[in-house]
């Protein structure tokens, strides 16, 4: 593997995208950032059930994503608008360790997937240091662990990085696969870049995938149905079945693991999303479409997790769980687990 100079590497470690996480740089957005907080905790956790078995989701309290422009989101608001000390980090860490999980999670759990409402690969929000603990304490203490997932911007993706955290990982008592989630949203360049301000090119991704494949890392990539007002339910849900023939392609040819994770587009508070949904001009994607969309993977080599958990950031009344919906979010929950797709005919 040819290595980096220092300068190549502080030169990709540069805010490619804009210095600062600002609200007041970017108008169109109004939320705020929690800067209350307590940082010694973790800004949020859940648990899933996919196939591989008990999630654990947790949400670092960091910096925030010094991206921050993408159209409908405001994962920002959850985390703090000033750097967050990597000593505190480590406290949430133990938080995560010592209190959070019961002696019988930290058995069950067979995945972590591992965030910051950003990138947890930008250094300048998420200390390495406090990175390399987290994967030792995890290993410590969580011995059934397959999968440690990494949520991370393609620019922040360090490969000398990922060798000493995938070497770590291949330490433990039960050896843990790595995988990257990287935020792709939406298949159609306009769709993605023009209006949802992505900043992600297939070039970038396809160089990622590329690179990635070579150590056998996996690849978690969210798209959204329906994530910006400018497209009609149908042409949401094939943007989505375009996007899953295009990962199936991508899985194929260079032999690589993907996960897609679908998210329905929740309406997020402070957004320009939220001024559209008021003055009548978006409505989030209906669950049917969801089934519609998730059913062409059918066939293909991708497994399909759909989120379905707004993280308590929609603004009231914007959901795309509606009267009725009960029935088939069951089944979609259930699909979550089992990969089942009698489950969506
Ligand atoms: S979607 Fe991800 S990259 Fe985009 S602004 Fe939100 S946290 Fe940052």
């Amino acid at each position: 593997m040819k290595t980096k100079s220092p300068s190549e590497r502080a030169d990709r470690r540069k805010p490619a995208l804009i210095g600062h996480n600002a609200v007041n740089q970017l108008p169109h957005k109004s939320y705020a950032f929690s800067n209350g907080h307590n940082p010694h905790i973790p800004a949020d956790y859940w648990f899933q059930s996919p196939p591989e078995g008990l999630t654990l989701f947790v949400v670092l309290y960091t910096r925030a994503c010094r991206w921050a422009r993408c159209l409908g989101c405001n994962l920002p608001s959850k985390v703090s608008q000033s750097p967050v000390h990597y000593s505190q980090q480590m406290k949430q860490i133990d938080f995560i360790f010592d209190f959070l999980l019961s002696p019988e999670q930290k058995q069950d759990l067979r995945k972590i997937i591992l965030s910051n409402n950003g990138s947890v690969l930008d250094q300048e929000t998420l200390s390495t240091m406090a990175l390399i603990y987290f994967v030792a304490k995890m290993n410590m203490n969580c011995p059934h662990v397959s999968v440690l997932c990494l949520e991370t911007r393609a620019e922040y993706v360090d490969l000398t990085e990922l060798e000493v955290l995938s070497r770590a990982l291949s330490e433990a008592d039960v050896p843990a696969d790595l995988e990257l989630a990287i935020g792709f949203e939406a298949f159609d360049e306009t769709i993605r870049n023009d209006y949802f301000h992505k900043g992600l090119s297939l070039h970038t991704f396809e160089e990622l995938a590329r690179k990635i494949a070579e150590y056998s890392f996996r690849l978690k990539v969210y798209f959204m149905l329906k994530p910006v007002p400018q497209i009609t339910e149908q042409e949401a849900i094939e943007d989505v079945q375009k996007g899953i023939r295009y990962l199936d392609s991508i899985a194929r040819q260079y032999k690589l693991a993907i996960n897609l994770h679908l998210n329905p587009t929740f309406v997020a508070a402070g957004t320009p999303l939220e001024q559209a949904f008021q003055q009548g001009r978006y409505q989030p994607p209906l669950l049917e479409s969801v089934r519609q969309a998730v059913l062409s993977a059918q066939g293909t080599t991708l497994s399909v997790f759909i989120g379905l958990n707004d993280e308590g950031l929609a603004a009231p009344g914007s959901s795309f769980i509606r009267p009725g919906d009960e029935k088939l979010l069951a089944r979609l929950n259930e699909f979550n687990s089992t990969q089942n797709y009698a489950l969506l005919k």
